[in-house]
């Protein structure tokens, strides 16, 4: 990598850097560094600012992103939803966009609406979406990230080995296309805006529709050798357990999956063990949702506790297991399931204390998602953000075009 793109890297992960610091930081000449930013000055990529803060001695010149230079979206497209952000190229939001889309109807439909939108938001804002540089999209399925393909997706019919990257450049021909399971960039987001950040080594558990984990090893985000790892959803927990999506019993996800406490809760309603679960299977016109079970709880209902333990254990072992294997310093829960309360927290804690080596567990954090649903399109966001500049046959930073 030349000086130029890493200096470039280091500035867009910053909010301003000085010379002196890009010096410090990259190891680089003070010479190297100052005609990489005369260079980047000159590209327009960065612009200069005074330092607000006075350190003593001469003000230093802090550089930071170009805004201007163009747009960035951030897709966050789930299985019953998508979320779209907009920002410009100094990563500030410009607008954010959210409506519900079953992505069982297909890639056309799906990606014909959410570019629709996306186009609306830039254009809506008197802007030409030839200024859009770079699309960042989380995906809820494998995908194979060299080859930017979603490979046999259990719950996306349609989309096996669809041209996702080359559909939506047909609309935003001037964008840099980079898709992800949505997984890894809500990790993504994580590690670079919410509790992950500075963090070296972490998992960030997605609980919802499906269940996966996003592998921070190092500072970056690990996807193995076909870009499947972390697929924890599809560990076996119980042998003579449901069967799954993926047609095998007993898969973490076929048991803590959204669907799985659902249906768990149903049939306990249905039994007649919890007067409150009753009450919402009424009010829910006969099926309850994991949000019905963590209120049920609130309101003292001892199945749905019971059942929210249950989940936590479950979660915990196969972590445990994690935890031993990887020995990260943070796991992160997120996804809609994780809303469901501080019972499932504590109970995965104590599956993984009590599962886990000592030496393992010393130094781990186990917390919820600060972001939430948001950890998706930030984390989209960061993924385009990524491959916006390249390093042309010379070396030398571009702005990418791959249209
Ligand atoms: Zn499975």
């Amino acid at each position: 990598m030349s000086a130029e793109k890493e200096l470039l890297d280091l500035i867009m992960n910053s909010e301003g850097i000085t010379i002196s610091e890009a010096v410090i930081v990259t190891g680089h000449s003070r010479t190297k560094i100052a005609l990489s930013v005369s260079s980047l000055l000159q590209k327009n990529y960065i612009i200069e600012k005074d330092a607000t803060e006075f350190t003593g001695g001469r003000r230093s010149r802090l550089y930071c992103i170009n805004g201007d230079l163009g747009l960035v979206a951030g897709l966050d497209i789930g299985a019953t939803s998508f979320d779209i952000a907009l920002a410009d190229l100094s990563r500030k939001i410009l607008d954010v966009h959210s409506e519900p889309a079953n992505v069982r109807i297909g890639p056309i439909k799906v990606l014909g609406r959410t570019c629709e939108v996306l186009e609306k938001m830039i254009t809506d804002r008197g802007l030409d979406p030839i200024n859009l540089k770079g699309i960042g999209i989380g995906l809820p399925g494998p995908v194979e990230f060299s080859s930017g393909t979603v490979v046999s997706p259990p719950i996306m019919p349609g989309w096996d080995r669809f041209p996702v990257i080359e559909t939506v450049q047909q609309w935003f021909p001037a964008a840099n296309v980079v898709i992800d399971n949505d997984v890894n960039v809500m990790a993504l987001g994580e590690l670079t805006q919410g509790v992950g950040k500075g963090i070296q080594n972490m998992i960030f558990v997605k609980l919802g529709t499906g269940v996966g984990a996003g592998i921070i090893c190092e500072g970056s985000v690990y996807r193995g050798t076909n870009g499947c790892a972390g697929d924890i959803g599809h560990i076996n927990v119980d042998k003579n357990g449901p069967l799954c999506q993926c047609g095998n019993h007993g898969c973490l996800e076929s048991l803590a999956g959204g669907p799985a406490i659902s249906h768990r809760a149903n049939l306990a309603a249905q039994d007649g063990h919890s007067p409150i679960l009753i009450k919402y299977l009424e009010k829910n016109q006969g099926n309850l949702t994991p949000e019905d079970v963590a209120n049920a709880a609130r309101e003292g209902d001892a199945v749905s506790v019971e059942l929210i333990r249950e989940t936590g254990l479950m979660v915990g072992e196969v972590l445990a297991g994690l935890v031993n294997f990887y020995n990260p310093e943070l796991i992160v829960i997120g996804g809609g399931v994780s809303n469901i309360g501080n019972n499932l927290l504590a109970s995965i804690r104590q599956a993984v204390l009590n599962r886990s080596l000592p030496l393992a567990t010393r130094n781990l954090q186990l917390v919820f998602s600060e972001l939430g649903s948001r950890a998706g399109i930030l984390g989209a966001l960061d993924l385009a953000m990524d491959y916006i500049f390249t390093l042309d046959t010379s070396n030398q930073v571009s702005v990418s075009a791959t249209g």
